[in-house]
């Protein structure tokens, strides 16, 4: 019997919770566990995400925009919440929902201080950011020295944090430069803070760091993809449990015989007697054009079944020839018996960019741990 209405997002929490204890059975007790909840947690929902995580005992969270950290506090996120990206326009609502900015370069580093001399701000929590080769976001080593005087002639700012970000961490080609960066990560923070009264928070490892580097942990790791079930590496993944499974139904089924055409552009040509599916889904949720032309395939009733045709804004079309399917089946984009990653890569990319792009206009259906 079908169990989908139409197209949904099921976001398992006993998942994330498996996920969440794994990562943190790789670090020392000590070490500081940041959650990185960005992008709607990865194209789930931030707060069903985000609520389980401060019970499984997350110490902080961190989104990229400031109306990502808004949005959780506005639903009763109390954890420490870092904005990666803030822009100088945004330190005012920062410092009005307690927010935590990323100070990144002089310009955000001056307007931070100027806004919340005017707030009236004592010790504000902030975190900066070093540059140690992304070559993305924050300071360069030369630059030091200006932050230091900066900050030692304000009383408005704290640094809770100081960190960096690897660049190829889940790739073994480049150990020697990532190993080159955790070393230069470690001269500079130590050059930033061997003054200050007190000892700020140090961080570098994302997943991927913290799995293979998992010496550089310093006080605090800063996961997102691995708590979404995803190790950027096959040996990896089967430790983790994707999060997310998105379902859908066939709407409709039609018999074709040799001559036909499907879909736009008559990209499918059928050469033998057929049977085609019709799902509501297409490139407007989040499944893009690439997936089409039999590139990747769905899962009926335990069956795979190729994608056919060019995907639609809100369609695509499967072949179901041979599988025992009827109108308002369950099929399973990907999770469960078909790995979100084996359905990326089908598209030439990868599950960041995958679970990121599913539409909001897809349902999300939070399954209780
Ligand atoms: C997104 C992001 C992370 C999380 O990386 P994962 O590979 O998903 O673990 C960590 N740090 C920064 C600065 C990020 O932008």
């Amino acid at each position: 019997m079908p169990e989908a209405k139409e197209t949904v997002l099921e976001i398992n929490l006993g998942n994330l919770a498996h996920n969440y204890r794994y990562l943190r059975s790789k670090i020392d007790k000590e070490v500081k566990f940041l959650s990185v909840v960005k992008a709607h947690a990865y194209g789930s929902d931030s707060v069903a995400i985000a609520k389980k995580l401060e019970e499984l005992g997350t110490d902080y969270f961190a989104v990229a925009y400031v109306e990502e950290g808004v949005r959780l506090r506005e639903n009763g996120i109390t954890k420490p919440i870092l904005v990666l990206h803030p822009q100088y326009t945004h330190f005012e609502q920062i410092i009005e929902n307690c927010l935590e900015p990323n100070l990144y370069s002089e310009k955000t580093l001056r307007s931070f201080i100027s806004i919340a001399e005017k707030l009236n701000q004592k010790n504000y929590p902030v975190h900066i950011k070093l540059n140690t080769g992304l070559n993305r976001l924050g300071f360069d080593q030369p630059e030091i020295s200006k932050v230091k005087e900066l900050i030692a002639n304000t009383s408005t700012l704290k640094i809770a944090s100081v960190f960096s970000h690897l660049a190829a961490s889940e790739d073994w080609q480049e150990r020697d430069f990532t190993v080159g960066q955790i070393d230069l990560f470690r001269k500079m923070s130590w050059e930033l803070i061997q003054d200050l009264d007190h000892e700020p928070l140090l961080h570098i490892c994302n997943t991927s760091g913290l799995i293979n580097y998992p010496k550089a942990a310093f006080s605090m790791v800063r996961t997102g993809i691995g708590l979404y079930g995803y190790g950027n590496d096959k040996t990896v993944d089967p430790y983790l449990k994707p999060v997310v499974t998105l379902k859908t139904i066939i709407s409709q089924i039609r018999k074709l015989d040799k001559g036909a055409t499907v879909g736009y552009n008559r990209a499918y040509k059928i050469e033998k007697p057929s049977k085609i599916a019709t799902l509501p889904v297409g490139h407007a949720d989040g499944i893009n054009r690439i997936y089409g032309k039999e590139k990747a395939g769905v899962i009926v009733n335990g069956k795979y079944a190729p994608i056919v045709g060019n995907v639609c804004m809100d369609i695509i079309m499967i072949d179901v020839t041979g599988i025992d399917c009827e109108e308002g089946d369950e099929v399973i984009i990907f999770g469960g018996p078909q790995h979100p990653v084996k359905f990326a890569e089908a598209g030439g990319t990868i599950s960041y960019e995958l679970i990121t792009g599913i539409q909001r206009r897809v349902t999300r259906k939070i399954i209780p741990e």
